[in-house]
């Protein structure tokens, strides 16, 4: 039989056994609403709220400060409704990174278009930020900076705990897209200097679906859907109960197992990078090498088209991504690789495998065992490849 081997896991994760047994109830028998007055329906009440105190618990949170939403995208989208708010008070600029989630920049973009004034933080060959650049970026106008906790393309970690503490010093708001960094690396809000924060159970083992909102005690957040009165009346609507459940499950799951699960997975990756640079020349690997992700493994092969390499692991039952899910739908090269200075061409010959603690050592042998080939196939069919080899181009990577 043909193996398939997902290593894409940036982009999303397969749900755990024990997050889907977690969620059955609530999906058959326990139908009841949780706004309903009868016990039926506070059955489901306590499981909504009960996961809220576990979500909570793993931010180092109050519950009260925890929002269910409907995804990821939509937690960063209330970074908006929050700086909206803030503008009343005259505070009219927004600091942001060129890195973020398309969630985010999207979401910077629309304020920019109301008026707002943006900073977009750059970033360093390895994807980092430096913090003192968010600093000099603060003016007294500056109401909100948002910068990711991890990057979902070259999973770059930033140093979150210093960047909230520079605009804590500035009193101002801080936020972080914590979606690939939620259940995968240890977060505690109050420690960290973070003010708001979005996750997604989907990126680690939860369902599709649901995310949540973190929103310090007193910053002013106006209703984004009016309606009941659930999640406090900030976002009415009858809760999604199953995945909020599967939420909860996953992401305390996902943190009690962290330390071990962070240590077999970093050793699955190492040994994918080195053995993808080691076999195949004419490569580099995109991001840090220390601040990263477990899972996150980048390269950029030189002479191919990523969406070539990718319809060929493909056909050898490989399922990667080429940066983004969102943006691998257009033609564009990753706003990420452009960023840390790739030229278009070598951004475009990039690949992103992410593994989860569901990958095998045998997946990454896999995949070492096809890569090569599928490398040299497409090579040896591509012009650019061979104006590299007559020296015609050239590329300094
Ligand atoms: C996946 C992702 C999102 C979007 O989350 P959804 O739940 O899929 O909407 C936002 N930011 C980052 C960094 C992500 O990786």
């Amino acid at each position: 039989m043909e193996r398939f081997v997902y290593a894409d896991n940036a982009a999303t994760t397969k749900i755990s056994q024990p997050v889907l047994e977690a969620m059955l109830p609530y999906l058959t028998e326990e139908y009841g609403n949780p706004s309903s007055l009868y016990r039926f329906g506070n059955i489901t009440k306590r499981a909504v709220e009960k996961a809220r105190q576990e979500v909570a618990e793993v931010l180092g949170a109050d519950p009260f400060e925890i929002i269910f939403t409907g995804c990821g995208t939509e937690a960063d989208n209330w970074v908006k409704e929050i700086m909206r708010s803030l503008q009343k008070k005259g505070k009219n600029h927004f600091i942001t990174s060129v890195v973020e989630h398309h969630a985010l920049l999207h979401s910077a973009q629309r304020l920019e278009k109301e008026g707002f004034e943006v900073t977009y933080i750059p970033v360093d060959k390895d994807g980092q930020i430096d913090p003192e650049d968010i600093r000099k970026a603060i003016r007294p106008e500056t109401g909100l900076v948002s910068i990711m906790f991890a990057n979902n393309e070259i999973g770059t970690i930033y140093p979150i705990k210093e960047i909230g503490a520079i605009c804590h010093e500035a009193g101002v708001l801080f936020h972080t897209d914590a979606v690939q960094a939620a259940g995968h690396v240890k977060i505690n809000v109050k420690e960290m200097n973070i003010d708001m924060l979005s996750l997604s159970a989907h990126k680690f083992h939860g369902p599709k679906g649901v995310g949540a909102f973190y929103c310090r005690r007193g910053i002013p957040l106006t209703n984004i859907i009016d309606g009941g009165a659930q999640e406090r009346g900030k976002r009415a609507g009858t809760e999604n109960v199953a995945g909020i459940v599967g939420l909860a499950t996953a992401l305390s799951i996902a943190n009690k197992e962290m330390e071990e699960t962070t240590k077999r997975v970093t050793a699955m990756r190492n040994k994918l990078i080195d053995g993808i640079l080691s076999t195949i020349p004419q490569c580099r690997l995109n991001g840090s090498r220390e601040n990263r992700l477990a899972g996150n493994c980048n390269i950029s092969f030189l002479g191919i088209e990523g969406e070539s390499l990718l319809l060929r692991l493909d056909l050898a039952g490989i399922a990667a991504s080429s940066g983004s899910a969102c943006a691998s739908s257009s033609l564009d090269p990753s706003h990420v690789l452009l960023a840390i200075g790739l030229p278009h061409e070598v951004a475009h010959g990039s690949v992103r495998l992410s593994l989860s603690d569901f990958n095998t050592d045998e997946d990454v042998d896999y995949i070492l065992e096809k890569l090569p080939d599928i490398v040299s196939t497409l090579r040896a069919m591509s012009p650019m490849w061979e104006a590299m080899q007559k020296g015609e181009v050239s590329y300094d990577i």
